[in-house]
């Protein structure tokens, strides 16, 4: 056999070194976008620290993180026992008070058992699509979505099928739902309070979604599952009401992550919460628990899980980030900004002045504020602010603002 100029092994597979799977993630839109963002944000940050550049991007901390946070890990971090740091699937302790507090969120008679400790949202989001689709079925979510939805699809072998969410307001678009489900529609991903538009469904958009979804799955004699992800869940402002999609369709997995009331994602730790009463419950529970540990044992790592119900008792202020969101909300208005006032999370979700929103955020760049083109949500036209950033960015970063909006209405705009 001649030898394979790639490889220099003898084997000629065609493809090269790596898998197909890795080749269809990294050929994904958003990964592809994602990844480039990175490295220009970098490079950006690399050269600019010493002049202070303001970062809206990701929402991570931007300040010290609390000292409970810490001190709760800390203590966690003492072993207590020979096994604390043995092989760890979900800690008994971490499920039962993460039920206790979701029921106070979502009261659906959560128990320990309903509930399985994952590596933070993303890992809850792949064990949940993995639980109940085989590749080749769809799965279907809203744009603007979370950027890495597709990269978890694609890596389960899922074929994403996108919906645009309504305008304005960025409600769920139900005809367009019903409209795209077929016999192989396994998975509607609900994402509420919604990244980026800040969007919390209100009960009568889920209860007409529920109807849709049972009526398809009779039709088609095939279960559609919601996958919910809710990391903000506790993250509502002026006192809104969260509601589930687990409160208005039975057969929906719910998806959630510390990272985002904690504000510390680089500590993976979420779960996956299953609700009683599923005639499934059992052998779902079973693919869960296999997944998790053939997925390359995804479970939170021991000290995480001891810290929970600490965890539980902390969060990030909300109202801090409430006042933030007022202040800059008003400021933009002023300056003539098109933006609605998130009723969660942590995103301003504003209208880019120009149309071509990549290149208003490369003119914020070049200011030294660095924000998310909407390409990266595959919606062009808008932009993404983030509210981890300190108060005092916010206040730094308001002049730039308006410098880049003058300039941009000051320039012939290409009609929308
Ligand atoms: N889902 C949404 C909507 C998110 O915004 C994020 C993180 O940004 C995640 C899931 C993943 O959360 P984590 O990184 O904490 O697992």
């Amino acid at each position: 056999m001649q030898q394979d100029p790639r490889t220099r092994t003898g084997v000629a597979d065609g493809s090269g070194a790596v898998s197909r799977r890795s080749r269809q993630i990294q050929a994904t839109v958003p990964f592809r976008l994602l990844v480039g963002f990175l490295r220009r944000r970098a490079a950006e940050e690399a050269g600019r620290r010493d002049q202070g550049v303001l970062d809206f991007t990701f929402g991570d901390p931007h300040e010290l993180q609390m000292p409970a946070y810490v001190d709760a890990l800390r203590e966690a971090a003492v072993p207590e026992d020979e096994s604390w740091f043995a092989y760890k699937q979900s800690e008994p302790a971490a499920q039962a008070a993460a039920a206790a507090s979701l029921e106070r969120v979502v009261p659906l008679g959560w128990r320990a058992d309903h509930l399985r400790m994952t590596t933070g949202g993303f890992g809850a989001l792949t064990v949940a699509m993995k639980a109940v689709a085989d590749p080749g079925d769809e799965v279907v979510y809203s744009l603007p979505p979370w950027f890495l939805y597709e990269v978890l699809a694609v890596e389960a072998g899922l074929v994403p099928v996108k919906v645009q969410a309504l305008q304005p307001g960025f409600d769920l678009d139900l005809d367009a739902i019903a409209a795209a489900i077929t016999p192989r529609t396994r998975i509607v991903v609900v994402n509420t309070p919604n990244n980026p538009s800040g969007r919390i469904y209100p009960p009568a958009q889920l209860t007409a979604l529920a109807r849709i979804l049972e009526d398809a799955s009779a039709r088609h004699g095939r279960r559609i599952w919601i996958v919910s992800d809710e990391p903000y869940n506790r993250i509502v402002f002026d006192g809104a009401t969260f509601h589930s999609p687990s409160q208005f369709y039975r057969h929906t997995l719910l998806c959630y992550s510390y990272g985002k009331t904690l504000l510390a994602p680089g500590q993976r730790i979420g779960y996956l919460a299953v609700p009683s009463g599923l005639p499934e419950f059992v052998e779902l529970m079973d693919a869960v628990d296999s997944l998790q540990v053939a997925g390359g044992w995804l479970f939170p790592n021991a000290v995480m899980q001891y810290a929970v119900p600490d965890l539980e008792r902390l969060s990030i202020d909300v109202g801090v980030l409430q006042a933030k969101r007022d202040r800059l909300i008003g400021a933009l208005r002023e300056m003539g900004y098109d933006v609605a006032s998130p009723e969660g999370t942590f995103y301003l979700w504003p209208r880019s002045p120009v149309a071509d929103d990549e290149a208003f955020v490369a003119s914020l760049e070049r200011r030294g504020v660095l924000v998310m083109p909407g390409a990266l949500f595959e919606t062009p036209g808008w932009f993404r602010i983030c509210l981890t950033a300190t108060a005092e960015s916010v206040e730094a970063a308001i002049p730039h603002f308006r410098a880049a909006i003058e300039e941009a209405t000051r320039q012939p705009q290409p009609s929308r």
